[in-house]
């Protein structure tokens, strides 16, 4: 999801139409009327039955832009964790191993929540066609 198609502006300033309406669906300023995103509960990773956070569910639903709610570190590293996930150029020269602990760190929490995605897309897919099959 990117915020580059909800950050456009007419030329006085003014948010676009288009804009106007992706804010509104996926929350850049306030909360969107559906969930956007499931991700892992980050406060007990999904490992805690009585997690006050999500209640033991493991999961928390997200009805905030990430944008509008990431700390600035986070939306800046995102574009190279997208194309480091790719095998795409990494932000500091060498492999891997040459790249600072924080961002390697990054890097696989932003494998395994891309696989969780890539998994609930597929899971999605599965059940639509076989809920089509039923009828
Ligand atoms: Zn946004
Ligand atoms: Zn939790």
């Amino acid at each position: 999801m990117s915020c580059l198609d909800c950050s456009k502006r007419e030329l006085d300033g003014r948010y676009t139409q288009s804009s106007k309406e992706l804010r509104k669906a996926w929350g850049c300023d306030e909360d969107a009327p559906n969930a956007l995103m499931r991700i892992t509960c980050p406060k007990c990773k999904g490992q805690v039955s009585d997690c006050p956070s999500c209640e033991g569910s493991g999961v928390k639903y997200l009805k905030r832009c990430p944008n509008a709610v990431a700390l600035p570190d986070v939306s800046n590293a995102l574009p190279y964790l997208a194309l480091a996930q790719e095998g795409g150029p990494l932000p500091e020269k060498g492999g891997l191993l040459d790249q600072t602990s924080a961002f390697r760190k990054a890097l696989l929490i932003y494998g395994e929540e891309i696989g969780k995605v890539r998994e609930y897309i597929q899971e999605n897919a599965r059940n639509s066609s076989a809920s089509n099959k039923i009828k």
